[in-house]
């Protein structure tokens, strides 16, 4: 039987994943009201522009980590609350912390009294640096390799304490919680800034450009990419389950070279500007590859392929802007 659900909180709704959720929710017909909280640091109001007319939508511009009163009650709280650029994690760690301690809490109390159903957004970051490839894919039972101090370790040190807080406060007040683990979600609405952004937006923007792709290191790294899609079906799914696992790793299995990503997009686009290798980042995962056996068995299969996904970013970029072309 699957749940009904009437009211969200989504803090981060203006951002990359937060805001195709919002979408979808109010898709629903059973859906009275989705509340963002977002501060806009890394979203957009025009994330939500299609949405944006629908009576069921209240946006509070607010920084969660800022003490906050909402006087609704929700039957589900989402933390999609996050700075995900590696860029800008380098430069703010101190939010990037605290939006995963202070910010959270603070959701986590919201939930607390409406005894809402919490969902924390952690990340595959939390499994650590393999420097060889797992023969299997990571459980969400698999043990952490984590590298300390190093220029980035702010963002998955603050996922993990973000993990054991939800788990413990959530447990001592009661109160149902997930925690959700995405594994390098791509797709329209991602953050465009190329001084460091994620891999798939920067190889696009470069091939749209006819600029050389740079693929830091051999390119002999491996990641699993998941379409934005694929990825909130199966959100949906454990947020309608009666009882879903605690912890659950939502990825494609696929596995993906980034060298073998990087000869994809320029052939997408055509660009024979190719190839060049930049420095590989220190203790930065050489693979990267999630076990999905939890969220499979909650009836979740992803369905887009890679080419089909990255001919829809493409589209959307196209779409943004105009000065990407030549
Ligand atoms: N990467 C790259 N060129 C870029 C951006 C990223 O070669 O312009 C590589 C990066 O070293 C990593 C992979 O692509 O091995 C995925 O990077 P991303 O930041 O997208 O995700 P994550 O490192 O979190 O998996």
């Amino acid at each position: 039987m699957s749940k009904v659900i009437q009211k969200y909180l989504v803090a981060g709704g203006a951002g990359f994943i937060g805001s195709h959720l919002v979408t979808r929710l109010l898709e629903n017909p059973n859906t009275k009201r989705v509340t963002v909280v977002d501060n806009f640091s890394t979203g957009s109001p025009e994330n939500l522009s299609s949405v944006a007319s629908d009576p069921r939508l209240e946006v509070i511009a607010h920084d969660i980590t800022d003490n906050f009163e909402v006087h609704d009650d929700f039957d589900v709280v989402l933390h999609l609350a996050a700075i995900a650029n590696p860029s800008d994690y380098e430069v703010s760690p101190i939010p990037t912390l605290l939006v995963n301690s202070r910010g959270n809490e603070n959701l986590i109390d919201i939930a607390r009294r409406s005894s809402a159903q919490y969902f924390f957004f952690s990340s595959s970051e939390v499994y650590g640096s393999y420097d060889f490839i797992p023969r299997q894919g990571l459980s969400e039972d698999a043990l952490s390799q984590l590298v300390l101090n190093q220029l980035r370790t702010p963002y998955p040190i603050g996922k993990c304490y973000g993990e054991e807080l939800t788990k413990y406060l959530c447990r001592s007040y009661e109160n149902p919680y997930v925690v959700i683990r995405p594994f390098n979600v791509y797709g329209p609405r991602m953050d465009t800034k190329t001084t460091y952004g994620r891999v798939i937006p920067n190889f696009i923007a470069w091939a749209l450009q006819k600029q050389p792709l740079q693929v830091q290191g051999n390119g002999e790294q491996i990641r699993t990419f998941c379409h934005i899609d694929d990825f909130i079906n199966g959100l949906e799914i454990t947020l309608r389950h009666p009882a879903p696992p605690s912890v659950i790793n939502i990825g494609s299995p696929v596995p993906t070279s980034i060298f073998s990503l990087a000869q994809l997009i320029n052939r997408i686009l055509a660009n024979d500007a190719g190839i060049v290798f930049t420095e590989r980042y220190p203790h930065e995962t050489l693979s990267r590859i999630p076990d999905i056996g939890r969220i499979s068995s909650l009836g979740w299969k992803p369905a887009i392929n890679l080419e089909e996904g990255i001919k829809s970013t493409i589209q959307w970029f196209r779409t943004i802007s105009k000065s990407y072309e030549q």
